[in-house]
């Protein structure tokens, strides 16, 4: 049986609802990154990015019909608080600030009354620092072959089909994101010339601006947080260095946004970015609470500042969604 007829079976019987009852907590916080439309085609470096207007009607759609209530993060701690567990509750919440969240994000929410928050990696809209792996997809679409030098070593690729595109792309990506911050810039500009690319430039293109970030604000459907300046992986960075990108990041959208910003993601979000120093920052910087890339349905007593979230993006399903809802897969993760 394949991945999809699984799923489908496991909820045809029913099995993610009575997974659910024992496994499935008090609610869950959804993790997404951009839109496009249902009909949008192009080579993507990463699928899991990006969700179709479709696939995020039926989260909602399927999200209200298991008897989840779509609420605000606040609402949420409330709620995970509260000595009684309530109905169900379920956060949708955006990473890194896509100008698609302002051109199709908005309009679902308006259509479907659903509240979201966005994180928002402030360099990004300032022109400060580059959603580089933008870059790479770019060099990409257009070249057979890449070549990286970092950190003194070159590293070829070649992108000549989609199977090998799709090779470079991640381990460009992951060569890139585990390097020392002093070597990715090098090796980024050194794309840049070769190439003839524009890292911040192709940043400033997808992510949102001020204005658009000011009107979602004002409509009272989207909520900021933070997620940093430059979008680090925080494990292992200087102390002072971690705290100055959560801290600035978090001062920068209360000055531009002039609100109050109360919640963090940390940046890729998994186990090997964040580490038990990033988790006590969050705290320490005041942050209500701090939001993991992984990690199941949230569950009484969840740490408030390494509060799990369950990925939705690519070729997923509601299927897919339901048996994340249910937490059957992470009740029987060994915590490594
Ligand atoms: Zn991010």
């Amino acid at each position: 049986m394949n991945g999809g007829g699984w799923r489908r079976a496991v909820t045809a019987l029913g099995v993610d609802r009575w997974a659910r009852r024992l496994w499935g907590g008090r609610g869950a916080i959804l993790m997404l990154h951009g839109l496009r439309h249902d009909d949008a085609a192009g080579w993507r470096g990463d699928p899991g990015l990006v969700t179709t207007v479709g696939q995020l009607t039926a989260v909602v759609t399927t999200l209200r019909a298991e008897g989840y209530e779509i609420v605000s993060l606040d609402a949420a701690l409330e709620r995970l608080a509260a000595p009684r567990p309530e109905p169900r509750f379920a956060c949708l919440t955006f990473d890194d600030g896509y100008r698609d969240n302002y051109e199709l994000l908005y309009p679902v929410l308006r259509r479907l009354a659903a509240p979201a928050t966005i994180y928002v990696t402030t360099g990004f809209v300032d022109g400060e620092a580059p959603a580089w792996w933008h870059g790479v997809e770019a060099i990409l679409v257009r070249c057979p072959a890449l070549d990286l030098h970092l950190a003194g070593r070159r590293h070829s690729f070649s992108a000549a089909d989609p199977a090998t595109r799709d090779a470079a792309y991640r381990q460009v990506c992951a060569l890139l994101r585990n390097a020392a911050p002093d070597d990715r810039h090098r090796a980024l500009a050194r794309l840049e010339r070769d190439y003839g690319v524009d890292f911040i430039a192709l940043s400033r293109e997808r992510m949102m601006d001020w204005a658009m970030m000011r009107e979602l604000a004002a409509s009272g459907l989207v909520e900021f947080g933070a997620h940093t300046v430059s979008h680090p992986v925080l494990r292992g960075l200087p102390e002072i260095t971690a705290r100055t990108e959560m801290a600035q990041s978090r001062q920068r959208l209360e000055e531009r946004l002039g609100r109050t910003v109360r919640h963090f993601a940390y940046p890729y979000g998994d186990a090997p970015a964040v580490d038990v120093q990033a988790v006590a920052l969050a705290r320490a910087c005041g942050f209500a609470s701090a939001v993991l890339a992984y990690g199941g349905p949230l569950r009484a007593g969840a740490p408030l500042h390494a509060l799990p979230r369950i990925p939705f993006g690519g070729a997923d399903t509601a299927d897919d969604l339901r048996i994340r809802l249910s937490g059957v897969k992470t009740a029987f993760a060994t915590s490594a």
